[in-house]
């Protein structure tokens, strides 16, 4: 019999009813003969809600216990996902990240799963159980709690769906697919039926929400084809796979399959470092003891003849890079820092990039004309961000949206 691991965003269990419609839907999946695996993140805002209540007892947001605690948003929505089924007659388990077999690597907010031992859910399911799994944690060597990072129940679903060698994994959520843009901004978006692994992989970790990075690396690893659709409506979604089927009219239209944009950029520009490949490799070595990930970096010699190093991360790892450059100033001879968090990304994203000139001019162009200033500037084989002031996001987006032809027809 075959395994399916289908996958609900918070969105999709946000109440009573979410839940009771979620478990049809998984009941509908069983009763046509597949074991079915379900993956449930928190019930709507409640990790937001759970950082907030954190914040008010303990501002330093202690990392263990602050694992511990947002865990227990997902075992909320496991036990009445489950509880829902068994109203519905089925019968149906719900597990936590750490018995399900999740192992993580020790962690905490941001722990990447090592290994899923599956015997716990086999077992449950060969005694025709609905199995519903925690998303978003798993458990350490130690035997901590770990969180996967915000979003991370699409990789604990992806992740599960390799380990089981599932046929199928379905991401549901509140929007009918993956967008050439935030469905949210753009009202002329539309949804793209196939997108491939890299280019999705671009869009997600440019900030389309809609997927965790993670998740589509693993599914690209293990050549898993995700199909990302509503958890509302039944229509078919996105299909994220290998190599994307492209419909014979857009071809031109190509250079740019999507436009991606992230309010979650902290930018750090350190002034007057001596100019040498040792103080700058010493920062940088630094900052990633202390599990900080950084986007882009920028280096430029100055009049003084020394050197301004800029690099961008999470605005989570505001007071982390504070802390490290308030140590750093005296030790290195640092001429001072500044930490701006008023930033935002914007990002095109296209396979077709690569083998055409002008994308780059055409992007400068189009904030240009919007009078949008540009701050720092990135690019891959198939994307190009710049950085630009956060209250001109949307602008961006969608003059973007239309400038590189992506506006539907028909909306
Ligand atoms: P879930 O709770 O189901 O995990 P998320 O809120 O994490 O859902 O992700 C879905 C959201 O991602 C959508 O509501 C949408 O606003 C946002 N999003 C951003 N970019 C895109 C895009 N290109 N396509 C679809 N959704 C996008
Ligand atoms: N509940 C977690 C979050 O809000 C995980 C997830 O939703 O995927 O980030
Ligand atoms: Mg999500």
């Amino acid at each position: 019999m075959s395994i399916v691991v289908q996958k609900f965003g918070g969105s999709s269990v946000a109440d009573a009813g979410c839940i009771a419609r979620v478990a049809s839907r998984v009941a509908r999946m069983a009763e046509a003969g597949h074991q079915v695996v379900a993956v449930v993140s928190a019930m709507g805002d409640s990790t937001d809600d759970l950082i907030a209540l954190a914040r008010q007892i303990n501002p330093a947001l202690p990392q263990r216990e602050m694992d511990m605690l947002l865990a227990t948003g997902e075992q909320q929505s496991i036990a009445l996902l489950a509880m829902a089924l068994l109203h519905l007659g089925r019968r149906a388990v719900s597990l936590t990240g750490a018995q399900a077999g999740v192992c993580t690597d020790g962690l905490y907010s941001r722990a990447k799963i090592t290994h899923i031992d599956c015997r716990r859910i086999i077992k449950e399911l060969d005694t025709d159980n609905i199995v519903i799994v925690a998303g978003f944690q798993g458990i350490d060597e130690a035997g901590n709690i770990n969180t996967l990072g915000r979003g991370g129940s699409d990789t604990s679903a992806v992740a599960l769906a390799v380990a089981l060698e599932a046929e199928l994994c379905e991401i549901f959520t509140d929007v009918e697919g993956v967008y050439t843009a935030d469905p949210r901004i753009v009202k002329k978006a539309w949804k793209i039926p196939e997108i491939s692994y890299d280019e999705m992989l671009e869009m997600a970790a440019m900030g389309a929400q809609v997927l965790q990075p993670r998740s589509v690396e693993v599914a690209k690893q293990y050549n898993m084809p995700l199909h990302v659709r509503s958890s509302f409506k039944s229509s078919r979604g996105t299909i994220v796979k290998e190599v994307a089927k492209v419909p014979r009219e857009m071809e031109k239209e190509l250079l740019v399959c999507g436009i991606a944009h992230d309010l979650n950029i902290l930018k750090t520009t350190i002034f007057d470092a001596e100019d040498n490949s040792r103080d700058l490799a010493r920062i940088f070595l630094l900052l990633a003891a202390e599990n900080i990930n950084l986007d882009m970096i920028s280096r430029s010699s100055n009049r003084n003849g020394k050197q301004d190093i800029s690099f961008t991360t999470g605005r989570d790892d505001k007071q982390k890079v504070e802390k490290l450059l308030k140590n750093l100033m005296e030790e290195m001879g640092l001429g001072g820092f500044e930490i701006v968090d008023t930033l935002a990304k914007v990002s095109i994203v296209g396979a077709g990039m690569i083998t055409n000139p002008g994308v780059a001019a055409g992007m400068f162009q189009i904030l240009l004309e919007q009078g949008i200033d540009i701050d720092m500037i990135t690019t891959s084989e198939i994307k190009i961000s710049c950085v630009i002031d956060e209250t001109r996001v949307n602008d961006a987006v969608l003059a973007l949206h239309t400038g590189f032809n992506l506006d539907a027809e028909d909306k």
